[in-house]
């Protein structure tokens, strides 16, 4: 059978070439084809030699995800269905905003992390993400952001299905694909990794050259609470994941951004918001309060208007940066995992 071109390193061309008795740089220019035009047959490489093109035809083959579904919302939100080469199904979000187009993109189909709130936590883990997939997301969005918004990508945030740090590898090489001048030449700066929190691997990343940001999904400073909606804190406590961010930060000088979704009832009060401050304060941060966007046959409600501004004006008083991220595309079941539940 033949393998996949895209699945290789840039150390993989480099033998195949020296294999062939190529010359050298055509590692460099395949890379490039792959990577930088997108292409989607060897016939394209048109600065490669019949002779290598030929083996390579005869080797190798070239596949990319496709989009399966795409679904505009009122407020300009696509939501993306994409189906990947085995037929298994992932999703993506275009979020318009004044001056920029973000790109939420999934790192596994499914999700082994079963957080209580979120749609995607009900559907188990199916696999991971290849890094050249999670590059099709992002190369597919970028197109129809053209075309839709009339401007490219300019954010990218690994929100979407599955828990990016623990598919490690393939997230760390779809970011260096996504930023590597001999491929989409994207900042750093404008990739955020989300996570559930998982010390370890937090550790590891700080240890990268990458240098992208890091949102946590906190959703409560309490650890009993906490535990209650996800069920990392068990293993991997409130006291663990404050000493991963803390090695975090020395290491990158990068600012921590919480993710705290304000579910009704149950993180919302006083004490939860003089929690969050407190723990808020560990490393340098911001917060993201997220309006829970209802997922079928979820216990969990979304706080009221009115407890959400309290709460945002307790934090506002700490002068701790914080930022109400409204629901969108909900018309479309943009929240995590909910159009590829349905489907
Ligand atoms: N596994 C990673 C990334 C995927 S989830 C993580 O946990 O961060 C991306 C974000 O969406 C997380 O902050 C998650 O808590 C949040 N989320 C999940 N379900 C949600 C829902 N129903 N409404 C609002 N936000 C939700």
């Amino acid at each position: 059978m033949k393998q996949n071109i895209r699945s290789l390193k840039f150390s993989d061309f480099e033998k195949i070439i020296e294999k062939i008795e190529e010359p050298r740089y055509r590692a460099r220019q395949i890379y490039r084809w792959l990577w930088k035009k997108n292409v989607r047959s060897f016939h394209e490489m048109k600065n490669i030699s019949k002779r290598c093109r030929e083996y390579l035809i005869n080797n190798f083959t070239i596949t990319h995800a496709k989009i399966s579904t795409q679904i505009k919302s009122k407020d300009g939100t696509i939501k993306f269905l994409f189906c990947l080469d085995d037929g298994s199904k992932c999703e993506g979000v275009l979020i318009p905003e004044k001056n920029r187009v973000t790109a939420c993109i999934s790192s596994q189909v499914g999700c082994s992390f079963a957080c209580k709130f979120c749609a995607t936590g009900s559907m188990k883990r199916k696999r991971n993400i290849m890094s050249y997939e999670i590059f099709d997301q992002v190369s597919l969005m970028m197109d129809k952001s053209f075309k839709e918004y009339n401007m490219g990508i300019t954010n990218i945030v690994y929100m979407g299905m599955g828990e990016p740090l623990v598919n490690y590898q393939n997230v760390v090489d779809s970011i260096n694909y996504l930023t590597s001048k001999e491929a989409l030449n994207m900042s750093s700066k404008r990739i955020t990794v989300s996570t559930v929190g998982v010390s370890k691997m937090i550790k590891k990343l700080a240890d990268e050259k990458l240098k992208v940001n890091l949102a946590v999904s906190l959703h409560s400073a309490n650890n009993l609470k906490r535990s209650e909606i996800m069920d990392i804190n068990n293993s991997n406590d409130l006291g663990k994941l404050k000493d991963s961010l803390i090695y975090f930060y020395n290491k990158t000088k990068i600012k921590i951004t919480y993710e705290y979704v304000l579910l009704n009832d149950f993180n919302d009060n006083i004490k939860d918001a003089q929690e969050l401050i407190q723990f808020s304060k560990i490393v340098p941060s911001k917060i993201n309060l997220i309006e829970f966007n209802n997922v079928e046959n979820s216990k969990f409600k979304k706080s009221t208007n009115k407890k959400t501004i309290e709460f945002i004006s307790i934090l506002k008083k700490e002068n701790i940066v914080v930022n109400l991220r409204r629901s969108r595309g909900e018309d479309v079941d943009a929240a995590c995992g909910q159009l590829a539940n349905k489907i």
